[in-house]
């Protein structure tokens, strides 16, 4: 497919199809009869690979660049140090050159039960049970979660994004739109099966990310089992400015630990206009994680989330913190 028009009405137009970009989830999720579209719509000849910088200091990546050629491109280092890092932090270097920014904000959950056909699982098939609620539920969330569901998100550039409050350009039938992207990953409550809200052959075309707040430093602290190649137990973006010692503005959004890339605003909240000290980074970590939900072997998550909160502001706080 050349141009986005067609590309567009070819999948809308057929219910049993679907988008194939690097291909790195789609191929997989077609080995393991998961997903089992009729035709695959190869849109990796689409004009849609272009890096830009925009007036406001931020940028449009296109949906089709590359994870590496983003990550490594010097106007994302620039501009936008917390996406750049978020990418590196992702998958392996010969992923990283095939996997799309489109496709990985597409990526589906790497749930053990929703890649095993022969289980229960509300999110592949719904009304079936989810295996992982009394099973080996060591990687899955514990914010954002319902009795359906409670698969974690694992995109790494979702969650910088989220901190960012970037939008999703898309374009459909109904024309081009753009969606907050904080409003692009459903909560699963009782239909863990929809995970956006782009209808049936809509394509993402970019991603439009504003700049960081004037004067803030930023990090994306990712943990996890080994120290690459892996998707994270907890992960934190955080965009911090701290003037005369005092929290001006803080952006933070977690990742690893919820269903859906999760923006800590009763944190952020807690925080904005308090002294910048590691009492206060922890005592705005417990707020944010007072409401998480904990099941068999995933209770770690609650204090490695708030431990990893705390880090991430220790570290880019001026002088540390006191
Ligand atoms: C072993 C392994 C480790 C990984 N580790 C990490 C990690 O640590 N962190 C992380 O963030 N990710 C990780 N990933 C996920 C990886 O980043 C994604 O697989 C990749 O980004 C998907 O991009 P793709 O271009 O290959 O998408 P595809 O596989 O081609 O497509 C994925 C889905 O998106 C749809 N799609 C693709 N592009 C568009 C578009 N423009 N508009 C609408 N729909 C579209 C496809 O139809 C499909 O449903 C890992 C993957 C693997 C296999
Ligand atoms: S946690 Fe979600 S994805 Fe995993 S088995 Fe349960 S319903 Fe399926």
């Amino acid at each position: 497919m050349a141009d986005v028009g067609t590309a567009v009405g070819t999948v809308t137009a057929d219910p049993a199809s679907a988008f194939l970009a690097g291909g790195t989830t789609q191929v997989d999720l077609l080995r393991i009869y998961v997903e089992q579209p009729r035709r695959l719509v190869d849109i990796n000849d689409l004009p849609l690979r272009d890096i830009e910088e925009l007036p406001n200091r931020g940028l449009r990546i296109g949906a089709l660049a590359r994870m590496n050629e983003v990550a490594e491109h010097p106007s994302v280092i620039d501009r936008s140090p917390l996406v750049s890092q978020a990418l590196l932090l992702g998958a392996s270097p010969q992923l990283r050159n095939m996997a799309s920014i489109g496709g990985n904000l597409l990526q589906r959950t790497r749930c053990t039960y929703f890649r095993d056909v022969s289980t229960a699982c509300n999110k592949r098939t719904p009304g079936t049970g989810c295996a992982a609620m009394d099973g080996v539920n060591r990687g899955h969330a514990v914010l954002g979660t319902s009795d359906q569901c409670i698969a974690t998100h694992p995109s790494d550039l979702a969650v910088a994004l989220v901190a960012l409050d970037a939008d999703v350009i898309a374009e459909g039938q109904r024309g081009r739109r753009s969606i907050p992207v904080h409003e692009f990953f459903l909560p699963p409550e009782d239909t863990p099966d929809i995970e956006h809200p782009l209808d049936h052959g809509e394509l993402i075309v970019d991603v439009e990310v504003p700049p960081a707040p004037d004067g803030s430093t930023s990090l994306y602290l990712k943990v996890r089992d080994r120290e690459s190649y892996e998707f994270a137990l907890a992960s934190v973006a955080v965009a911090l400015r701290v003037e005369g010692g005092m929290v001006v503005e803080v952006r933070l959004a977690l990742g690893g630990v919820a269903t859906v890339p999760w923006r800590a605003r009763r944190a952020e909240r807690m925080l904005t206009g308090q002294p910048a000290t590691t009492e206060n980074f922890a005592a705005a970590a417990r707020e944010e994680l007072a409401p998480a939900v904990a099941r068999g072997m995933n209770g770690f998550k609650i204090e490695l989330a708030c431990r990893t909160i705390v880090r991430a502001l220790e570290t880019v706080a001026p002088d540390g913190a006191r």
